[in-house]
């Protein structure tokens, strides 16, 4: 799950990181207001999930607030690569004498979170990475052990040849890990992370990726979750126990089990034509997801075909079947179904099809060829 800049920096500052004084507003008036009580010049920050936003147009400095709340008419609105800007955070602006990287990932090869650093901040890390890899300093961190203090002033080290500079770098570094750790995040980063001419070390942006497997013990970050920012048909698969992910091909999947999804998706490619997403309805029988998983395929124009593949183990072949008539009577589909059925009560599933006139077949070779056939 992504969040916004202004929950992350929520995040940061409880951990005691240096994060510029700042507010989140909804209207040119709340901008005012802000803006006039912070009493400097202000940066007005919109807040999308989305990288790039200074060159977008979606970050403005303002010298006063009367600048602020005119910025803000512009911003507020923006269509930023497909996200409508909602929100804007309102910031202190501060002088920017250096520009550093610091950031957190997990390596799953390694099994352990990574500290990255970088002298070269406020690009991105990943042009740093193939352009000049020599200004990234990697640090695996083993998570039994955790961060030590000898090791983050050595990642400081490696960006601020000032001893004073880089102390309270360390800190943040310290501050960064201590965070990503504590709320089960997949990215933290902070980038840039300044210093100003007076030498103090300040946070300007940030960004929190969450690991989603980790949000039920996570409520308080959970609930920073913007729908408005999310694929509603994702959002719509998630609410009704669904695990959907969206992609570009013609060939809507519905099948249980993850490993068969994966699968089926490998097929589909192999033979020639390109999923239109991912979808597990899950081991358990229910009808009902059935029917939910139509739906959301059908709301996809590109949808040509959709392809069932069902291995009956827990789940049971008839329910299926059950599901995919009362779901093709309801939503009369104006696309060609085919479906495989295999395993528990396969034949008792066969029957039921005939109702609305389907073949199940039994291999999976042959119903994706079928379905890459008339979907062309
Ligand atoms: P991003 O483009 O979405 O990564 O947004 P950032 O918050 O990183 O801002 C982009 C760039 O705008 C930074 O690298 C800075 O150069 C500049 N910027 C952001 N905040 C300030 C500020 O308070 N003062 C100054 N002088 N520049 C800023
Ligand atoms: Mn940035």
């Amino acid at each position: 799950m992504k969040i916004h800049e202004y929950q992350a920096k929520e995040i940061f500052r409880k951990f005691g990181m240096p994060i510029p004084d700042g507010e989140i507003a909804t209207s040119d008036n709340e901008v005012g207001k802000i803006a006039a009580r912070i009493g400097k010049p202000v940066m007005v920050k919109a807040q999308v999930h989305v990288g790039g936003r200074g060159k977008a147009g979606g970050i403005k400095y303002a010298k006063d607030a009367h600048q602020a709340w005119e910025l803000s008419q512009q911003i507020l609105g923006m269509n930023i690569k497909g996200c409508i800007v909602r929100k804007v955070l309102i910031t202190e602006a501060v002088e920017i004498a250096s520009e550093a990287y610091i950031g957190m990932i997990i390596d799953r090869a390694a099994k352990m979170p990574v500290m990255m650093v970088s002298p070269a901040g406020g690009i991105d890390i990943e042009e740093v990475a193939a352009t000049t890899p020599e200004k990234i300093m990697k640090l695996h961190v083993n998570p039994m052990l955790g961060l030590q203090n000898y090791q983050a002033m050595n990642l400081a080290r490696f960006i601020y040849g000032d001893i004073k500079t880089a102390r309270k770098a360390a800190q943040v570094i310290m501050q960064l890990y201590r965070a990503f750790m504590h709320i089960d995040a997949s990215l933290a980063e902070v980038n840039p992370l300044i210093t100003t001419p007076q030498g103090e070390v300040i946070a300007i942006d940030a960004k929190i990726n969450i690991d989603d497997n980790g949000l039920f013990r996570r409520p308080e970050i959970e609930a920073m979750r913007d729908l408005n920012e999310e694929d509603p048909s994702e959002t719509q698969a998630k609410d009704a126990g669904l695990s959907f992910v969206k992609l570009d091909g013609s060939i809507g999947c519905i099948v249980n089990g993850a490993g068969l999804a994966m699968a089926t998706m490998d097929t589909v490619k192999h033979f020639g034509a390109e999923p239109a997403n991912f979808l597990d309805i899950g081991g358990s029988s229910n009808p009902e997801k059935v029917i939910n998983a139509m739906k959301i395929i059908l709301k996809d124009s590109n949808v040509k075909a959709i392809l069932f593949n069902i291995f009956g183990g827990i789940t049971r072949c008839d329910d299926v079947a059950n599901g995919i008539v009362t779901a093709v009577k309801e939503l009369k589909p104006p696309v060609p179904i085919v479906v495989r059925l295999t395993g528990t009560n396969e034949d008792m599933g066969r029957r039921i099809l005939e109702e609305v006139n389907l073949v199940a077949t039994s291999s999976m070779e042959d119903v994706v060829k079928k379905a890459i056939e008339l979907a062309a």
